[in-house]
């Protein structure tokens, strides 16, 4: 088969899913190249992706980054800094993968989507906290968001045979599949004692820190919840959660006349990477395939949603609307990362979020700068209730 060789950009290279997202690249040399990265701290690691992908561009988040990163290299590429640098690299590949943590990865998002790119979208936060921006960024020419997060992957696969019409109106309900964590069956008493230690061994998924935290919580199904409404324009009202154990089963999609449809494999992110940058083509490889040769058993139950209140802010912004997802999200990363950095407990992550919400005042979020001020208003409130 032959096609055109296309540039990817990968920002966010040294984490989880950048690590997975170059794995599938190794095996995909003529079909895709490498032009560029960017990183936070890890700049040896930074530094080993340019020499072996022989990387054209790299952005680093200041200047004395950049400086540390010259002196690592062997060979000279050009290194861009900050928010400028990375909406720079989002323009100018074919395909952007976007694999930064938190809100930080919003200038690739609007950045890919302006210049009517293909984003793999790996990076929910910054969906969630400017869909209103992103929806409109998405009607550039030729701009495509496609999700990496496997259950939007999976949903991505189901709604394949749906008419695109607006809305679906096709679909009773989107089903997102959680694995439950590692507190799943924890009774409300017993999660008063949950550690962090606890809450960072995740059952099936090896994961960045900040999300095997939020799938801890549950406050990672509230956010797809945010994130499914803002990729397939279907209200929150339609879109469930099913704690699944296993993680076999991605997500579903419930039609109205009562068919649904599933997507499977064993957990692996690269899966969903090499969906999103192969697309319209699969990519042939055996990420995730299913040995059906043993038994497997695939069991279904509800989330417990008074012992995880996660799940009902995430509903609670989705029906306010406006700026409240991008508050929820906000203030769930800096209460993460007291709790990776053993300020508070787990317990107080949950309710560091309930208590900054309820500062919430309405707006549209109709600009860029409307969104900044929201995201500064949210982790003001945020860290202020951490003290208390
Ligand atoms: P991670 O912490 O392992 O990696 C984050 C990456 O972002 C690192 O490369 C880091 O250097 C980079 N980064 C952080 N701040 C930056 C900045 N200011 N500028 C440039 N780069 C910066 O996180 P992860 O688990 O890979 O998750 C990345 C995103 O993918 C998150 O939004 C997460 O919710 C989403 N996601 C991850 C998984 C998974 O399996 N890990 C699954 C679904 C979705
Ligand atoms: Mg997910």
């Amino acid at each position: 088969m032959s096609y055109a060789r296309q540039s990817v950009a990968l920002l966010g290279a040294t984490g989880s899913i950048g690590v997975q997202t170059l794995d599938v690249l190794r095996h995909e040399r003529e079909r895709f190249e490498l032009v560029s990265i960017a990183g936070g701290e890890q700049l040896s690691e930074l530094a080993a992706i340019v020499e072996e992908f022989d990387v054209k561009r790299v952005a680093v988040k200041s200047d004395a980054h950049r400086s540390t990163l010259r002196e690592l290299l062997s060979r000279s590429v050009e290194i861009v800094v900050g928010d400028e640098g990375l909406s720079e690299l989002a323009a100018s590949a074919d395909i952007v993968v976007n694999a930064v943590l938190g809100f930080a990865g919003l200038p690739v998002t609007l950045g890919a989507l302006r210049a009517g790119k293909r984003l793999a979208l790996a990076n929910k936060e910054s969906l969630i906290a400017a869909a209103p921006l992103v929806a409109a960024a998405r009607e550039t020419p030729g701009a495509q968001l496609l999700p990496v997060d496997s259950e939007h992957c999976a949903i991505h696969q189901c709604l394949a045979s749906s008419p695109a019409r607006a809305h679906y109106p096709d679909v009773t309900r989107l089903l997102l599949t959680a694995s439950g964590g590692p507190f799943r069956g924890w009774s409300e008493e017993q999660l008063k004692g949950a550690t962090k230690e606890d809450a960072l061994r995740h059952p099936t998924w090896s994961m960045g820190a900040k999300i095997t935290i939020d799938s801890s919580t549950l406050m990672n199904k509230g956010l797809e919840v945010l994130e499914a409404t803002a990729l397939f324009g279907i209200e929150a009202e339609r879109v469930d959660v099913v704690v699944h154990p296993q993680s076999i089963v991605h997500s579903m999609v419930e039609y109205v006349d009562g068919s649904v449809l599933a997507q499977l494999s064993r957990p692996d992110m690269r899966l969903p990477i090499a969906y999103c940058l192969g697309l319209p083509d699969r990519l042939a490889h055996s990420f995730g395939a299913i040995d059906f040769s043993t038994s497997l058993e695939l069991t279904f139950e509800p989330p417990d949603r008074a012992a995880f209140p996660a799940l009902t802010l995430a509903y609670e912004a989705a029906r306010l609307g406006g700026a409240a997802p991008a508050w929820l999200s906000a203030a769930n990363e800096v209460a993460v990362g007291a709790l990776l950095e053993d300020r508070i407990r787990w317990c107080d992550v949950v309710a560091v979020v309930a208590a900054t919400m309820d500062h919430y005042v309405a707006d549209p979020l109709d600009s860029l700068a409307s969104l900044h001020e929201n995201d500064d208003a949210a982790r003001r409130w945020a860290a202020a209730s951490l003290e208390r």
